[in-house]
C-alpha cells in the first residue's frame, strides 16, 4: 500500500503551479497534453508531448484526478451546447477531469473511420474537439468515451459477418440498432482504428466505454466468427442453449470471460501504443457483482490489468440501499488495491425506480448515494444526460459534495480498510452455483450478512474466496454467506485460517459444491461445521433447495435450552421457568423459545462434539387461525450448529438460510441473531463499539499515523423507500475505537461538523462523543 500518494500529488503539484503564467500556457495549450492540478494549470507539454504523464513520471493522471464529470452528449446536443456554462460548472463543481463522448455508435467529430455513423445534428461542428480542448486549457484531463457494442443498419448492411446472430441466423437488435459480435473485426479493426485517430487528433487522457464486452449471457452468438473460434479453442460446437450441466456450455461462459479480457488487452495496447503509456483505456464496469458476471466481465482479472476502474453504478437499487455503495467500494478495492482510484458515475438525475433522465433527483438522494460512495473508498463523478436542462434544480447537488470532497480528499483516499470480518464472495460463485437464479441463491444471502452487520455497527470488508490467505492476518472471522461454490484451494484456505484459530459463520449450502457447481456428497468443511449431510440423493436435494429457495414458509426455530420447562401435550407458554443458560449467540432472545424462520431445513448428522443451540420446527398452517398450531413441535434437525477446531477458531454453521430471510424480509431477530453469531465467533474482537439510535454504517481506515471513521446515517432511508427527500439526524453517538500502534488517539477532528469534542483513552479504547449525525460524519483520530 502506497500512502504517500494521497499526499504528495495535491501539494507538490499545486505548489510547482504557482508560478505558472495562464496566458502562456494558455497558447500552448490548444494541441497540449496537460496534467491535472487542482483548479490551476500545469503546462507539461514541452517533456513528453502526447505521453499524457507527468515529467519526471511521478505520478500518472489516473492515479490523481479524484473528481470526475460527464455530461453524457444526446444526439441532439450538438446544436445548442454551451460549452461556456458547462466550463464554469467545472470550476464550480471543483471537477478535475471530464468524461466526453466521443464515438462508438455515434461519433460527435468528424471522423474518416468508414462507417463510423456521424451524429446528423453535428453539421459540421467538432463538438468532441471543442470541449477536449476547453478541457484541456481548464487543466482538466478528458477521458474519451465510446460505446462499442451496437450499429445503425447502414453498418450492418455494409457487413452483416460482424454482427451477432441468433440459431435461426436472425441479427440480435437492441431497438433500431444491430449488436455487434465480440469475435468480428468490429473489435479487432473498426474500434482499435477509432481509438487512433481520436488519440492522433486530440490527444485525451484516456479511454473508457460505456458497454463494451458486446452480447450478454442470454444471447447466444451463433456466427462464424464465433463458431470457428469456438471450434478452434475446445474442438466443439457453440453449444444450442443455456444448460448449466452441459460440460460445453460451461466451456462457453469460460471462453467468453476470456475473449472480454483480450478486448480489454487489445484496446490498451491500442490506446497506449497511440498515445503513449499513460493514455489507458478502461471499460465502464457495473456495481453488481451478477451484472458482471452475466456481462462475462470477470472482475478479478480486469482488477489485475486495470490502473483504474471506472464504475457505472449510478444509483441505488430498491432493495440495496445505500449501503451498496459503500459495500461495491471496498469489494474492487479489495482486488485493485486501495493505493488505486474507483470514480463512479453518480446520477444527478432520478435514475433507478423510476427512471427521468431530465428531471433532477432530490438532492437528499443524489447526496447519499455519493456519500456512501466515498464511505467505500468510490471518487465522485456527476452525470448528467443531456447539455441543457430545464429543471435546474440538477445542477444544485453536486457542488456542496464535490467541494467537501476537495477539501478533505487526503482523508479519503489512500487507505487501508480497518475491519475483522470478512465477508467472502466469489464471482465463479455467482456463475456455476447463482447460475440463473443470482439473487436468490447468491445476492440475498450476501446483503442479509452485510445488513446485518451494518444494523450490528460491525466494521466488515468483502473478502474475496481467492484472496483469504492474504487477509486472514488482519480478520478474526470469516463469514460464507451460502457460498455454495468453493474450489479446493479456498477450502483449504479456510481451513488454514480456522485451524490457525480464526472464526467461522458458515450457511445456507456453502462449501456444498464443487468448482462448476456440482453437488459433493457432504459439504466440503463438514470437519469445521461438525456437521455433515444426511440427505443421499445430491440431485433431489439441489433441486429441492432451489425450489423452497424461491418461497416463504411458516416455519420457526426452537432455541436451546429452553427457558420455560419442557412438557408433553399442548403448551400455554406460560409454564414455569427453568434453570437454563444460554449461550451467548442467543443474547437477547430470553423471553422466547422460539424465533420465526421461513426457510426449510433438512436433517444433518453432527459430530459428538458440536453444540445444536436451535432446532427446526417444520411447516405447519398460517390460515385459517384454527389450524394455525405446532404438528410437529420437536425435532432433532438443527438449525444451528457450533464447533470448536483443534486450533481454537470457533465455528457456526447455519443450514439454515436466516441470511437470505433478512435480506428479503429485515425482521430484527435474524439480523440480531447474526450479528451475535459472528461477534462469537469474531471472539468479540471488534475495533469499533457504537451507541446510538439509529441505522448507521460504520466504515472505518488507517492511514500513517491515523484513523479514520466515516459513518453514514441511514436511518432516513431505513425509515423511508427510496427518494430520500429529508434527513433525520441522530444522536447523540457513543464511540469506543481500539487504536492502531502508530495513532497516539490524542488528537480528533469532525470533517463534516467541525465540530469539537473531547477524546479519552480508556482501557485500551479511544472514546468519544458526537452530538448529531444528519447525513454523515467523518472522524480522524491522530
Ligand atoms: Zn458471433
Amino acid at each position: 500500500m502506497n500512502k504517500s500518494d494521497s499526499e504528495k500529488p495535491a501539494k507538490s503539484l499545486c505548489s510547482r503551479n504557482k508560478g505558472n503564467d495562464r496566458r502562456t500556457f494558455l497558447k500552448k495549450a490548444a494541441a497540449a497534453t496537460i496534467a491535472f492540478a487542482g483548479a490551476e494549470l500545469i503546462d507539461l507539454t514541452a517533456e513528453r508531448p502526447g505521453t499524457n504523464s507527468v515529467p519526471g513520471g511521478e505520478i500518472p493522471w489516473y492515479r490523481r484526478i479524484t473528481r470526475w464529470g460527464q455530461t453524457n452528449i444526446s444526439e441532439k446536443d450538438p446544436a445548442h451546447y454551451d460549452i461556456t456554462w458547462w466550463r464554469n460548472h467545472w470550476k464550480d463543481t471543483q471537477t478535475q477531469g471530464v468524461i466526453v463522448n466521443a464515438g462508438g455508435i455515434v461519433a460527435y467529430y468528424p471522423s474518416h473511420v468508414p462507417l463510423h455513423h456521424q451524429s446528423p445534428f453535428l453539421e459540421g461542428r467538432d463538438l468532441f474537439g471543442e470541449l477536449s480542448r476547453a478541457a484541456h486549457e481548464d487543466g482538466l484531463a478528458v477521458f474519451a468515451r465510446m460505446d462499442s457494442n451496437r450499429a445503425h443498419e447502414e453498418f450492418y448492411r455494409a457487413h452483416p459477418d460482424w454482427f451477432a446472430i441468433d440459431a435461426s441466423g436472425k441479427p440480435y437488435k437492441a431497438g433500431e440498432l444491430y449488436i455487434t459480435c465480440v469475435n468480428s473485426p468490429y473489435y479487432n479493426e473498426h474500434i482499435p482504428s477509432i481509438l487512433k485517430e481520436v488519440v492522433e487528433l486530440y490527444h485525451p487522457e484516456g479511454f473508457t466505454d460505456n458497454s463494451w464486452s458486446g452480447l450478454g449471457r442470454d444471447s447466444i452468438c451463433f456466427c462464424d466468427n464465433c463458431r470457428k473460434s469456438f471450434r478452434d479453442k475446445t474442438g466443439k460446437e457453440i453449444p444450442g442453449s443455456g444448460n448449466w450441466d452441459d460440460p460445453v456450455y460451461r466451456e462457453w461462459i469460460h471462453w467468453n470471460y476470456t475473449r472480454r479480457l483480450e478486448i480489454w488487452d487489445l484496446n490498451n495496447r491500442t490506446t497506449k501504443s497511440a498515445g503513449g503509456p499513460d493514455c489507458i483505456w478502461s471499460g465502464m464496469n457495473s456495481g453488481s457483482i451478477s451484472g458482471q458476471s452475466r456481462n462475462f466481465r470477470d472482475y478479478k482479472e480486469i482488477c489485475r490489468r486495470a490502473d483504474i476502474i471506472m464504475l457505472d453504478s449510478q444509483a441505488r437499487s430498491d432493495t440495496g440501499g445505500f449501503q451498496e455503495n459503500a459495500e461495491i467500494g471496498k469489494l474492487i478495492h479489495g482486488l485493485l488495491g486501495w493505493d488505486k482510484l474507483i470514480p463512479e458515475s453518480m446520477a444527478q438525475y432520478q435514475a433507478g425506480r423510476p427512471t427521468f433522465r431530465l428531471a433532477a433527483k432530490p438532492e437528499p438522494e443524489a447526496r447519499m448515494w455519493m456519500i456512501e460512495g466515498m464511505a467505500g473508498g468510490i471518487q465522485p463523478w456527476w452525470h448528467y444526460v443531456g447539455a441543457s436542462h430545464e429543471d435546474r434544480r440538477i445542477y444544485h447537488t453536486a457542488g456542496p459534495v464535490f467541494r467537501w470532497h476537495k477539501a478533505n480528499e487526503e482523508f479519503l483516499i489512500n487507505r487501508s480498510p480497518v475491519a475483522t470480518v470478512g465477508v467472502v464472495w466469489s464471482q465463479q460463485n455467482v456463475d456455476f452455483y447463482g447460475r440463473d437464479e443470482t439473487d436468490l441463491m447468491v445476492d440475498l444471502p450476501y446483503r442479509g450478512i452485510k445488513n446485518a452487520l451494518i444494523r450490528g455497527k460491525i466494521p466488515y470488508i468483502p473478502v474475496h474466496a481467492d484472496h483469504i490467505d492474504r487477509e486472514a492476518g488482519k480478520l478474526a472471522a470469516l463469514v460464507l454467506p451460502n457460498i455454495g461454490l468453493l474450489t479446493e484451494s479456498q477450502v483449504d484456505s479456510i481451513k488454514r485460517f480456522v485451524e490457525g484459530g480464526g472464526g467461522l459463520l458458515a450457511t445456507g449450502e456453502s462449501s456444498l459444491y464443487d468448482e462448476w457447481g456440482d453437488p459433493h456428497p457432504d459439504y466440503a468443511l463438514s470437519d469445521l461445521f461438525g456437521a455433515h449431510t444426511a440427505i443421499q440423493d445430491k440431485t433431489d436435494r439441489t433441486s429441492t433447495v432451489r425450489r423452497r429457495a424461491a418461497g416463504t414458509l411458516h416455519t420457526y426455530f426452537r432455541l436451546k435450552p429452553e427457558l420455560r420447562k419442557n412438557v408433553d401435550g399442548p403448551r400455554t407458554g406460560l409454564e414455569p421457568p427453568v434453570n437454563g443458560v444460554r449461550h451467548a449467540v442467543l443474547k437477547g432472545f430470553d423471553e422466547t423459545d422460539i424465533l420465526s424462520f421461513g426457510g426449510m431445513l433438512f436433517p444433518l448428522k453432527t459430530d459428538p462434539e458440536a453444540e445444536v443451540l436451535m432446532t427446526f420446527i417444520p411447516e405447519f398452517p398460517i390460515y385459517p387461525p384454527e389450524t394455525a398450531w405446532m404438528r410437529e413441535p420437536y425435532t432433532d434437525i438443527p438449525g444451528l450448529v457450533l464447533n470448536t477446531s483443534p486450533g481454537g477458531g470457533r465455528c457456526a454453521f447455519m443450514p439454515a438460510d436466516i441470511d437470505r430471510q433478512y435480506g428479503r424480509y429485515n425482521l430484527p431477530d435474524h439480523g440480531n441473531l447474526l450479528a451475535n453469531i459472528i461477534r462469537w465467533a469474531a471472539k468479540d474482537n471488534i475495533p469499533l463499539k457504537v451507541e446510538c439510535a439509529g441505522l448507521i454504517d460504520c466504515n472505518l481506515y488507517h492511514q500513517n499515523g491515523r484513523l479514520i471513521l466515516h459513518l453514514v446515517n441511514l436511518t432516513s432511508s431505513a425509515t423511508w423507500r427510496q427518494p430520500v427527500d429529508e434527513f433525520i439526524p441522530v444522536g447523540p453517538l457513543k464511540i469506543w475505537i481500539r487504536p492502531m500502534d502508530d495513532v497516539r488517539g490524542k488528537n480528533l477532528k469532525l470533517l463534516v461538523s467541525g465540530d469539537k469534542t473531547a477524546i479519552t483513552t480508556d482501557k485500551g479504547w479511544c472514546n468519544f462523543t458526537i452530538a448529531s449525525i444528519t447525513d454523515h460524519e467523518v472522524v480522524v483520530i491522530s
